[in-house]
């Protein structure tokens, strides 16, 4: 099967052929529709992530299941399925809470996190190298064997692009608004980065009943995009302070603010532009040793609340249930994020568009 792999860190992805084993106890066999661009792939491509090599990349996935392993229930071949990256044991404190986002068996073991659970690798070159999957997934490639712990079973009627999409940006931005708790209609919302995962924020305020939405990017034509996705007011961060911007058309500030690109700059203004009792979440992911400079007394005085909200801030299959079922009740806009598809011979070139910050998300469809 043919899939792109990263032998080295800086380098273009390799179109090569590889050798994919049989689905083990517990695990299967899917063969791959459609795998979103994330911008985290790109961020292990280019060493911000640190993952091992060689690997397949891709954790925004969806597919058709062509075999199943021993001891695999409620999954059979010809079932759709979106893929969480964060596979749940069902075991840990964490996985019983309802919080299989933070699942500690996933985390337990860097080792294994990019292998699958019994520490082998499924996936080999021509050399018999071992090849990781990221997260266990790896969509960049015809086919996967993944844990069937990390497959949610959808209905045929939702395209696979869009399935894709609801693997990763869309659980992670939408999931993150809408699974906050005591969020009420009428509250005012501002977030910064209209990338994948901030237009999704943008659109679950929309769903909320969010009164001002407020989108901050340093590209006009991603906040001229930021309208179709629910957003009432825009800030070019290039041409204005935000802060001092979004507390003039809240009056005060914002009740919450979303930081969905990851950096100590972006983080500091979504705590300074928040209002009295405001909560900042930070959604994206910065470099590993970013720190944040904040007033103190700031936070004391306006109670303000910092949250960090990973993978929808829920348990994933549950936030992709939800979010399957108001895409098919026309409730969600995800078709809309769809900007190109690419065949996975033009996968480079589909990260060169991350590079160029093109409005939306590339799709990988095979
Ligand atoms: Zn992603
Ligand atoms: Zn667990």
């Amino acid at each position: 099967m043919k899939a792109a792999v990263l032998y080295e860190v800086g380098k273009k992805l390799e179109i090569i052929d590889l050798k994919i084993d049989k689905p083990k106890d517990g695990e299967v066999l899917v063969d791959m529709k459609a795998a979103g661009v994330c911008a985290s792939d790109h961020h292990v491509i280019h060493g911000q992530i640190p993952y091992p090599t060689p690997i397949v990349l891709g954790h925004e996935n969806a597919g058709i299941v062509e075999e199943v392993g021993n001891n695999v229930f409620g999954i059979k071949p010809g079932d759709s399925v979106i893929m969480s990256f964060v596979s749940s044991c069902g075991q840990c404190k964490y996985c019983r809470t309802g919080l299989a986002n933070h699942c500690s068996r996933h985390y337990s073991d860097p080792k294994v996190q990019h292998k699958l659970f019994d520490d082998t690798f499924r996936i080999h070159d021509n050399e018999s190298t071992g090849i990781f999957q990221m997260n266990k997934l790896g969509g960049f490639a015809e086919k996967q064997v993944v844990p069937a712990d990390s497959l949610l079973v959808i209905p045929k009627d939702v395209p696979p692009e869009v399935a894709a999409l609801i693997g990763c940006c869309v659980t992670t931005g939408y999931g993150g608004i809408i699974n906050l708790d005591n969020i009420k209609a009428g509250s005012t919302v501002a977030v910064f980065g209209c990338g994948g995962v901030g237009l999704n924020i943008l659109e679950g305020a929309k769903s909320l009943n969010a009164n001002k939405i407020i989108a901050v990017d340093i590209f006009e034509h991603k906040l001229e995009f930021a309208y179709k996705f629910g957003a009432t007011h825009v800030i070019n961060a290039k041409n204005e302070d935000p802060v001092e911007k979004i507390k003039e058309i809240t009056g005060g500030g914002v009740d919450y603010s979303f930081d969905s690109f990851g950096s100590s700059q972006i983080m500091k203004q979504a705590v300074e532009s928040l209002g009295r009792r405001g909560t900042a979440s930070l959604v994206g992911l910065a470099h590993p040793k970013a720190d944040v400079d904040l007033n103190m007394v700031d936070l004391v005085r306006n109670e303000k609340k910092i949250i960090g909200s990973f993978y929808g801030y829920a348990s994933p299959l549950v936030t992709m249930k939800k979010i399957v079922d108001m895409y098919l009740t026309g409730k969600i806009n995800i078709d809309g994020l769809i900007r190109k598809r690419f065949g996975l011979d033009e996968i480079n070139e589909a990260f060169e568009d991350i590079d160029k910050g093109e409005d939306g998300r590339g799709v990988i469809v095979f």
